[in-house]
C-alpha cells in the first residue's frame, strides 16, 4: 500500500487550519453509511482553542434533521445543568462537542440505537489531537465513560457519576439529560443537589478565565 502523503504545510504551522481540514474530512465520512437508516451525517463542533469537551452519545432525529449539536429537548437541559445560554454553549471557541457517534444511529425497541461502534476509532482520537487547550471533559452518558474512563468505571453509570471526584479535574461523569431519564433525576436527588452545583462552577470558572493551564486533562 502506497505511503498516505503527508498533511499540508499549511496544517502543520496552524493549528486552526488543521482542526478545519480534519473537519472537512470527518463530516464527508461515509465509513459506516450502509448502517444508517437517515444516511451519513457527522455533527461535531470544534475550535481550536475550545476549554470544555462535550462527549455525548449520538445525535437524534432532529439533530440529525438541523446539523445542530444538542438541538433539542436534551441540550435544552444540558445547557441548564452547565448553566450557559444557547450562545455561550454555541461558541466552538468555547465548547467543542464530540459524540461517541457523529451520525444517526436509528432507532431501535429500547430508543435510538448505540454509536455506531466503527466512529469513535476513526476520528475521536484525531479529533481530540488538534484539541489541545480542553480542560475539562464532560462525558455523557456510558458510551463516553467507556471510552474514556475505561477500568476506572463503577459497576454502573449512576455508581460512576456519583463518584466524580475519582475522575477530577480532567473529567466530569453525567448521566445522559433526555427527557426520558426523568426517572432516574427523581430517584437520585443527590445529582442536583451536589453534582450539578459542582459542574455549574467548573463550567464558569474555565469560561470565565480564559485558557486553563494546560495538562489538566488525561486522555487514556
Ligand atoms: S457514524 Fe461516524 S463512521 Fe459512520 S459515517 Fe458517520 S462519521 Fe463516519
Amino acid at each position: 500500500m502506497p505511503a498516505k502523503p503527508p498533511p499540508p504545510e499549511h496544517t502543520l504551522r496552524h493549528p486552526t487550519a488543521a482542526l478545519e481540514s480534519l473537519l472537512t474530512e470527518v463530516r464527508a465520512c461515509r465509513a459506516c453509511a450502509q448502517h444508517l437508516p437517515l444516511g451519513p451525517r457527522p455533527v461535531v463542533r470544534a475550535g481550536a482553542g475550545a476549554r470544555i469537551l462535550i462527549v455525548g452519545q449520538a445525535p437524534g432525529t432532529r439533530v440529525h434533521e438541523t446539523g445542530i449539536p444538542w438541538n433539542d429537548a436534551s441540550g435544552d437541559r444540558l445547557r441548564q445543568w452547565l448553566g450557559v445560554d444557547d450562545t455561550t454553549f454555541c461558541d466552538a471557541s468555547q465548547f467543542a462537542i464530540i459524540p461517541m457517534g457523529l451520525c444517526y444511529p436509528g432507532r431501535g425497541k429500547g430508543g435510538d440505537n448505540p454509536p455506531r461502534p466503527e466512529c469513535a476509532p476513526l476520528w475521536m482520537d484525531r479529533l481530540l489531537a488538534q484539541l489541545p487547550s480542553i480542560a475539562l471533559t464532560l462525558l455523557v452518558g456510558q458510551y463516553a465513560q467507556r471510552h474514556f474512563l475505561g477500568a476506572r468505571r463503577k459497576p454502573t453509570l449512576t455508581e460512576t457519576v456519583r463518584a466524580w471526584q475519582d475522575y477530577a479535574p480532567g473529567f466530569i461523569p453525567l448521566p445522559h439529560p433526555s427527557p426520558r431519564n426523568q426517572p432516574w433525576f427523581k430517584q437520585h436527588p443527590w445529582f442536583e443537589a451536589e453534582v450539578l452545583p459542582m459542574l455549574r462552577e467548573r463550567v464558569g470558572r474555565i469560561l470565565r478565565h480564559g485558557r486553563a493551564p494546560a495538562g489538566l486533562n488525561r486522555w487514556p
